[in-house]
């Protein structure tokens, strides 16, 4: 059935495409994005009550605690009533899922299920020119010269961050911390998983999938 207003959430781990994916939905079926990473630190910015509260664990590293978070996104969620949306970084625990679930109606929740070998493959292939961030890949975006800057011609690096180890451990952390969450919507019967190596891959599936629950804003053309 087609209704009116469609209310999801998208899951998905570091590296999987997970922000292009979102930029498409939103943009195909006319739905606003709401990413709890962006709402933080935006309250942090302004200084919020929330803000300040959330920064001393965001800068540790640690998860924001649950009622801190809930009282955000629930509230911020009120103001969007009236309109389709798109949840991104919420929930990140079955805390936080029970207290979405039983506050707003899901239609669905989006899992991006992109093999761990496949991102850590794409990371590793990885290759930056630090002083201006520019960003290169082995495989899909060759540097002119191997190994130097187009622009400057000076060295590339790789990021500790985009090193296979740091990859493989942050992988795992976001394994363990969302099996449990993922399970929890899977229960519900809320889980839909969409697998593929690629955005350009895994698109196409997610949009003919979501056109069966909501209406597409137009007619879209792949892999433009
Ligand atoms: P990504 O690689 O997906 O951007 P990230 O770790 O940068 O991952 P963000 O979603 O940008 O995550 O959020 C930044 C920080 O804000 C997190 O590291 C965490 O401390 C906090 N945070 C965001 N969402 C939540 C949440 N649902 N529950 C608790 N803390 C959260
Ligand atoms: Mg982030």
């Amino acid at each position: 059935m087609i209704s009116k207003i469609f209310r999801a959430v998208i899951m998905g781990p570091p590296g999987s495409g997970k922000g292009t994916i979102s930029t498409r939905i939103v943009k195909d079926f006319n739905m606003k994005h709401l990413s709890s990473g962006d709402l933080l630190r935006s309250q942090i910015l302004n200084k919020t009550t929330a803000g300040q509260l959330a920064k001393g664990y965001i800068d540790h590293g640690k998860l924001v605690p649950d009622n801190v978070m809930v009282d955000l996104i629930l509230n911020e969620l009120q103001n969007m009533k009236s309109h389709s949306w798109l949840l991104d970084g919420f929930p990140r625990t079955v805390t936080q899922a029970g207290a979405l679930l039983k506050n707003e109606p899901i239609d669905l929740v989006v899992n991006l299920n992109v093999p761990f070998e496949v991102i850590i493959d794409r990371i590793k292939g990885r290759w930056t020119h630090a002083p201006s961030g520019r960003i290169y890949h082995t495989e899909f975006n060759p540097p002119k010269v191997q190994g130097k800057d187009d622009v400057t011609g000076e060295d590339l690096i790789q990021r500790d961050d985009d090193k296979p180890e740091t990859v493989r451990k942050r992988l795992e952390t976001y394994q363990n911390n969302t099996q449990p969450v993922l399970q929890y919507f899977r229960d519900h019967g809320l889980l839909e998983e969409f697998t593929g190596r690629y955005s350009n891959e895994i698109w196409p599936k997610v949009h003919s999938f979501l056109s069966t629950k909501t209406e597409p804003l137009q007619y879209t053309h792949y892999g433009e």
